[in-house]
């Protein structure tokens, strides 16, 4: 089924900006897997009606930053009160050993079904799994099991060329590659599944894990030639604590951005993960070059780093994104709570940075500095326009038919006097009574067709166990 007619919606939220967020609908075609009206319309002869009254629709989201391994990792104990630095050596640094090709496609199967099911379409996932030797392909796992649930998928292929342990310590999983290796794997990546059209399925990014400490100086913009040469974007963490900024200053100098700049790893074809911690120059450096953030507040808010200045970012010319990060430091890694976290979260910060007036302040507190209009542009439009991926444009004739159409049959919503907002603003997760992406039917009632969610929780509590034993 990929033409029909949805029809008698309550709202429709569109992930575009200004006075085109909102569109009065009630109705919305899809022929052929694109949008090919909206408005008032009347059923054709013999056209499918999906009945979405009292329903709000918005488009799919789409998540830019994650780490699909990490659904096996929730709420580690060793882990959960530790910040950046140390959480990352006790959580999925202590485990990422103990993935073989079983445990690693179960963690991307639970992932991608958490992101699915709360309407989320398109995911890029920062795999960074990689290492000499390695006796299975995570990047095929990842693009089959996307495949299989009908979702949008971007390899960010990440990886290490040093560490800053010695080798020899190292177990084979934790050892970095050589910078050939790494590049020749992205090249043959690229042949296997890199898609260029606006509305591909699959699509592979030059990811290395952080590039800041994980590659040699010359090293990064290496990376940055031989991804505009493939033709592919560029992806990272970048300033995600203050750790970044002590790191970049003690070895290079300059701010993390100012290195990033000097290495060629700015512009339109560029989107790092978090962006927290910067200064007044870093902030007009990335807007000016139009590089993109991947936003992920409950990550930041999880471990403590702190609150990205979105607005700041957006205001300067940043293309704004939304991503959920690894379920190791995000234990909802799902895009309807980790966009109710962004527009609380905004908000906050414009607050929490609120003076007195007789302190030179100007404003009592932050709530201009999101609307749920904004946080729904971030985690659709926004996402797509930092994947390149132009086609997924948005509830608007002549883009994919992305969409999602949430119940608002629930107590949690009674009351509520503007029902778009919903889905951000009330928090929680609405039933979701479809998802289609380009035009396909991917979740009908909550349920994901031909998925035993009750076998996957079995499986997922077994090798949770494993997990746990192996310590
Ligand atoms: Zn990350």
């Amino acid at each position: 089924m990929t033409s029909f007619l949805i029809r008698g919606a309550a709202a429709i939220m569109t992930g575009l900006p200004g006075a085109a967020a909102r569109h009065e609908g009630p109705d919305l075609r899809v022929r052929d897997g694109i949008i090919e009206a909206m408005g008032r319309l009347a059923p054709e002869p013999g056209e499918r009606v999906v009945d979405a009254g009292g329903c709000v629709v918005y488009p799919a989201w789409v998540n830019t930053h994650h780490h699909l391994f990490q659904s096996l990792l929730k709420g580690d104990a060793a882990g959960i009160g530790l910040t950046l630095t140390p959480w990352l050596a006790a959580t999925p640094y202590r485990f990422r050993a103990r993935f073989d090709e079983r445990l690693f496609r179960l963690a991307a199967r639970i992932g991608l079904v958490e992101l699915l099911r709360s309407g989320c379409g398109t995911v890029a996932d920062h795999n960074y799994l990689y290492y000499p030797g390695m006796d299975f392909d995570t990047s095929a796992i990842l693009f089959e099991e996307a495949e299989a649930l009908g979702m949008r998928f971007v390899l960010c292929r990440g990886g290490a060329t040093r560490t800053r342990q010695l080798e020899a310590d190292l177990p084979g999983a934790l050892r970095p590659e050589s910078l050939d290796a790494m590049l020749d794997d992205v090249g043959r990546l690229v042949a296997a599944y890199h898609d260029p059209a606006p509305d591909a399925m699959r699509r592979v990014a030059m990811a290395p894990t952080t590039a800041l400490f994980s590659l040699a100086t010359e090293e990064v913009r290496q990376t940055a030639a031989h991804a505009r040469s493939l033709g592919i974007r560029l992806h990272t963490h970048l300033s995600e604590t203050v750790g970044y900024q002590d790191s970049a200053r003690a070895m290079h100098g300059c701010s993390p951005v100012e290195f990033m700049a000097r290495h060629d790893w700015l512009g339109s074809d560029v989107w790092f993960a978090h962006l927290v911690k910067l200064d007044e120059e870093e902030i007009r450096l990335l807007g000016i070059t139009g590089t993109g953030v991947a936003h992920c507040p409950q990550s930041n808010g999880r471990l403590g780093s702190g609150i990205a200045p979105v607005r700041a970012l957006e205001d300067a010319g940043v293309a704004v994104s939304i991503g959920v990060d690894g379920a190791a430091s995000n234990e909802a890694a799902d895009m309807i709570s980790e966009t109710h976290a962004a527009w609380l979260m905004q908000r906050s910060r414009g607050g929490e940075r609120a003076k007195p007036t007789y302190a030179g302040g100007r404003e009592e507190g932050g709530a201009a500095h999101a609307s749920v209009e904004d946080v729904v542009r971030w985690g659709t439009t926004g996402g797509a326009r930092v994947l390149g991926l132009d086609g997924v444009a948005g509830l608007r004739p002549g883009a994919c038919a992305d969409i999602a159409v949430y119940s608002l049959d629930d107590p949690r919503y009674f009351g509520l006097h503007d029902v778009a907002i919903a889905p951000v603003a009330s928090g929680g997760r609405p039933v979701l009574e479809w998802l289609f992406v380009g035009g396909h039917v991917r979740v009908e009632r909550d349920r994901i067709p031909g998925l035993d969610l009750a076998a996957l929780g079995a499986e997922a509590r077994q090798a949770t166990r494993e997990l746990l034993a192996a310590g």
